[in-house]
C-alpha cells in the first residue's frame, strides 16, 4: 500500500537493505520452527509418475539418487491420468490448439473444447448447465462464497467435516453460518426449524475423503425440500467413481436430481486438473458473472479440458474400471484387517490405518518408503484431528492382489518394527 508508506522510507528503500532493523527472515524461521517442534512439518516426496505404469513411478532420493517405488496415496484413483484416450486428447489439442488459454475468459473468450467439456459435465449431473475453474479448491470458494452472497440474508448450515475450500467460500460469503454436527440429519433438521422462514444453503460432502464415510444425500435433501432450503454437495471424491455413469454418490443413490448444485474435481477420478459446478442455467451464469474467482484468473488450457472431456466421457460408458476399484479396495482392507492392523471400517474405497501420533506416523512413512519402496503419505492435523494420524492408503484398479500382499507384508514388518498401535485400539481425538 504505498499510499501509507512513511515519507521517511521512499519506494526503493528495500532495495538498499531493512531500513527499520526488522529481522521479517525470522518470523518465517520461527514459524518453521514451530511446526517442527509440533511435528507437523511436511515433507514432499520427490517423485516422477511414469504413464502407462501406475502405480509405479521414480523416486528421487534427496542425494539425488532414483530409484522405483510403488505409490498407495494418489487420488488420480483409477488411474485416468494415464489413460491413452485422455493422454491423446491432451496431446492432439495441445497440438492443434497450443498450450495456454490466453487469458482470463472475459479478456480471451471461451476456448470451444471448455465449452464442450462443460456441456459434459451438466450432462453428466443432470443439470442445466456448468461452470469450470481452474481447480476444485476455487470452484467451492467461489462457488460457494457467490451463491450465498446473490441470496439475501443468507444463512449457510456446513457440515463439521466440509474440506478448507468449502470453509473458506462460507468465509468468503460473509453472511451468517452455523455448523451442523458431521453428518446428523437430526441436528441440521434443529438448526433449519431455528431458521424458520429464511433463505438458506445447506453445504456438504457426499464421501469424506479421511474418513471415507458417506452423506445421507437423500435425507438431507428431504430435509432441505421441506424447510426450503437450497442444497449444494460437493462430489469430489465421488465424480467418475460411482454411480453408473460416474455421476458420483448422488447419482448411484438415485437424488442427483435434487440437489441443487454438484461440484467436482477434474483432478482425482478424472485424472487431470480443474474443478466445476453444475446447476441450473441462471445459477452457473450468476456465478460466471459475478466471482471474482472465476472473472479474474485464466482459463484451463483447451488441452486439459479436451483431456478432462474424454475422460468423462470414457467413464460415463465403461464401468470396469470402477468395478476393479472397488474390487481392489475392499480386497486391500481384508487383507489389511486379516494381518491385525487397524483399518478404519469404511463404506468406500478410501483405506485409513490409524497410528494416531504424528511422529510415529511420519516414522512409517519413512520407514515403508526407505525400506519397502513404498509410498504413502501421512495424515497429521490440521488434515485430521490431532490423535487420529493415519496413513491413508488409496487402492486403485492398478494395484492387484500381487501388490496387496507386498503392501500388507510391508505394513506388518512397519507395525513390527516402531511397535506401532494394532486392531482393537481406541484413537481419540485430542482435546484442542
Ligand atoms: C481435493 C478436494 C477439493 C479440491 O479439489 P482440487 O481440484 O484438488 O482443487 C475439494 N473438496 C474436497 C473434499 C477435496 O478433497
Amino acid at each position: 500500500m504505498p499510499e501509507t508508506r512513511p515519507a521517511s522510507s521512499p519506494a526503493h528503500a528495500h532495495a538498499q537493505g531493512p531500513v527499520r532493523g526488522n529481522d521479517y527472515e525470522a518470523h518465517f524461521q520461527g514459524a518453521l520452527a514451530r511446526l517442527h517442534g509440533e511435528r507437523r512439518y511436511r515433507v514432499f516426496a520427490d517423485i516422477e509418475r511414469i504413464a502407462g505404469r501406475f502405480p509405479i513411478a521414480n523416486w528421487r532420493r534427496p542425494d539425488g539418487a532414483t530409484s522405483e517405488i510403488t505409490v498407495w496415496c494418489s487420488n488420480d484413483y483409477l488411474g485416468m491420468g494415464q489413460h491413452p484416450e485422455v493422454v491423446a486428447a491432451l496431446t492432439d489439442t495441445a497440438r492443434r490448439c497450443g498450450v495456454g488459454a490466453g487469458g482470463t475468459r472475459n479478456i480471451a473468450g471461451n476456448n470451444s473444447p471448455l465449452v464442450d467439456l462443460e456441456r459434459e459435465l451438466a450432462d453428466l449431473h443432470g443439470k442445466e448447465a456448468g461452470l469450470v475453474f481452474t481447480s476444485g479448491y476455487v470452484s467451492n470458494q467461489a462457488g460457494i462464497s457467490t451463491i450465498a452472497k446473490l441470496i439475501p440474508d443468507c444463512l449457510i448450515l456446513s457440515d463439521a467435516f466440509n474440506h478448507n475450500s468449502m470453509i473458506e467460500g462460507v468465509r468468503h460469503a460473509g453472511c451468517e453460518k452455523r455448523i451442523f454436527r458431521h453428518n446428523d440429519v437430526a441436528h441440521l433438521e434443529e438448526l433449519l426449524i431455528a431458521a424458520a422462514g429464511r433463505n438458506v444453503l445447506i453445504a456438504f460432502e457426499s464421501v469424506y475423503s479421511m474418513d471415507g464415510d458417506v452423506a445421507p444425500i437423500g435425507a438431507i435433501c428431504d430435509l432441505a425440500e421441506k424447510y426450503g432450503a437450497m442444497t449444494y454437495l460437493d462430489e469430489v471424491h465421488a465424480v467418475g467413481l460411482y454411480g453408473p455413469r460416474g455421476g458420483g454418490m448422488a447419482e448411484r443413490q438415485g437424488v442427483m436430481h435434487r440437489v441443487d448444485v454438484i461440484e467436482g474435481t477434474l483432478a482425482k477420478g478424472f485424472g487431470c486438473v480443474g474443478g466445476y459446478i453444475t446447476g441450473s442455467a441462471a445459477l452457473c451464469d450468476a456465478v460466471r458473472s459475478f466471482a471474482p474467482g472465476f472473472i479474474f484468473t485464466t482459463a484451463i488450457p483447451p488441452a486439459i479440458a479436451a483431456a478432462a472431456r474424454a475422460s468423462v466421457r470414457y467413464l460415463k460408458r465403461s464401468n470396469g474400471e470402477r468395478e476393479a476399484h472397488q474390487r481392489q479396495a475392499a480386497a486391500t482392507k481384508r487383507a489389511l484387517e486379516e494381518a491385525g492392523l487397524p483399518v478404519l471400517a469404511t463404506e468406500t474405497h478410501i483405506v485409513p490405518v490409524m497410528v494416531g501420533d504424528a511422529e510415529l506416523c511420519k516414522a512409517a512413512a519413512d520407514h515403508l518408503l526407505e525400506r519397502h519402496a513404498i509410498y504413502i503419505q501421512p495424515i497429521n492435523y490440521p488434515t485430521v484431528p490431532r490423535g487420529t494420524e493415519r496413513l491413508r492408503i488409496t487402492p486403485s484398479p492398478f494395484h492387484d492382489d500381487a501388490r496387496i500382499a507386498t503392501l500388507t507384508a510391508a505394513l506388518v514388518e512397519t507395525w513390527d518394527t516402531l511397535d506401532l498401535p494394532r486392531a482393537g485400539t481406541v484413537f481419540a481425538q485430542a482435546a484442542e
